[in-house]
């Protein structure tokens, strides 16, 4: 057996070895001033943040699950309400509609755009209907502009899940500074990654800001004058001084993505029963995702596996196939088709081009 390079699907340590030395050097301050809750680098970082993606106010919180509840929660939605949204994401999106109580209402996705299709949305609004959660997927902006003219024409809310589009620009503008509210994740894997878990509310919007920040905190404004049952849900200090290290690098890595995605395209556009993703304008590819047609994705899975190399299926069941919501919603053609035919390839803000041209010969080994 020759020995053969094992590429996983996310390798974080090129970005650890050239951030190392300032990474401790950060951490080392906070452990000097020992502010780990609520500390310095929480503030300062949602300053930066707030700045980098043009809006009034950054929120830190514990994860991104918690500013997706959150948010819902600052816009009062609960019990009896609907809130429309894709069927192809991370249960965290529709689990925060039924965490709060709500509904989740799902509408299937544009096959091309494997994002929630705008042109389908208006039929699924009820009296009950009070806000839609896009989900910019795999890092591709939704087309905002139409959601935003949905959702006004109708009087809804509009929180846009931003967990794997951090950086990602619809029309020039961030994604998750469009809608009402955005939320950010900052899970390891994610774009801009911390190392735990870590999250963050964006708004322009004072009140949404001010009940936000009280909902983090056990729904207290003033220490010991809870108002209402909120969460404990802050950003970590030491997470927030990793963040401050990483953002000033987001631009050039969301760059490098951008030109893995197109170095894989250009090598895998014409393979038959390949489907390759579109670079679209603000596209930060989270994840570089190809569409395997005729049956055959898990067989290449297995194949690329037995290779060495690492892929994901994001995601093998649609949201409303899910044992917690199955028999409670109709099927999504759309969704239940990309959750058959969608495999993620090794993706990264530090990718080698050799690893690249490696994995696309082994694709197209297997599949000519
Ligand atoms: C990762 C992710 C979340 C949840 O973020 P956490 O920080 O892990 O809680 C929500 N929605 C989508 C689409 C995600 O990919």
């Amino acid at each position: 057996m020759t020995t053969q390079t094992q590429i996983p699907i996310l390798d974080l340590s090129p970005e650890i070895a050239e951030l190392r030395p300032e990474i401790l050097a950060a951490i080392g301050r906070v452990l000097d001033r020992t502010d780990f809750i609520m500390g310095e680098d929480v503030h300062a970082f949602e300053q930066e943040v707030a700045t980098y993606l043009g809006v009034k106010h950054a929120i830190g919180v514990n994860s991104g699950t918690d500013a997706l509840v959150i948010a819902l929660r600052a816009l009062n939605i609960g019990p009896g309400d609907e809130v429309i949204t894709t069927p192809f994401t991370f249960f965290a999106t529709a689990e925060s509609i039924s965490m709060v109580g709500a509904t989740p209402v799902f509408v299937d996705i544009d096959p091309t755009t494997m994002n929630i299709d705008p042109d389908l949305i208006e039929a699924a609004i009820t009296p009950r209907t009070r806000a839609i959660m896009p989900v910019h997927l795999y890092g591709n902006p939704t087309d905002m502009t139409r959601i935003q003219a949905v959702a006004q024409q109708h009087g809804l809310r509009v929180i846009e899940d931003c967990a794997q589009s951090f950086g990602a620009r619809w029309n020039g503008q961030h994604t998750g500074t469009i809608g009402d509210i955005g939320a950010y994740s900052f899970f390891p894997s994610k774009n801009l990654g911390a190392y735990g878990d870590g999250g963050l509310i964006a708004t322009n919007d004072d009140t949404l800001a001010d009940t936000a920040r009280m909902l983090r905190v056990h729904g207290s404004r003033k220490k010991y004058h809870n108002e209402t049952v909120g969460y404990n849900s802050r950003l970590d200090t030491i997470q927030a001084a990793i963040l401050r290290v990483k953002l000033p690098h987001i631009e050039r890595w969301n760059t490098h993505r951008r030109a893995v995605a197109q170095a894989y395209n250009d090598a895998l556009q014409n393979v038959p029963g390949i489907v390759t993703p579109t670079i679209t304008d603000g596209h930060v590819f989270h994840q570089y995702t190809i569409r395997v047609q005729n049956g055959r994705r898990d067989a290449l899975q297995q194949h690329l596996a037995a290779h060495g190399i690492g892929t994901m299926v994001y995601y093998p069941i649609p949201q409303d196939q899910l044992p917690i919501y199955k028999g409670q919603y109709p099927t999504y053609p759309h969704s239940a088709q990309a959750a058959q035919e969608a495999l993620s390839l090794p993706m990264g803000h530090v990718m080698d081009t050799t690893l690249i041209d490696h994995v696309s010969r082994s694709v197209q080994n297997y599949v000519r």
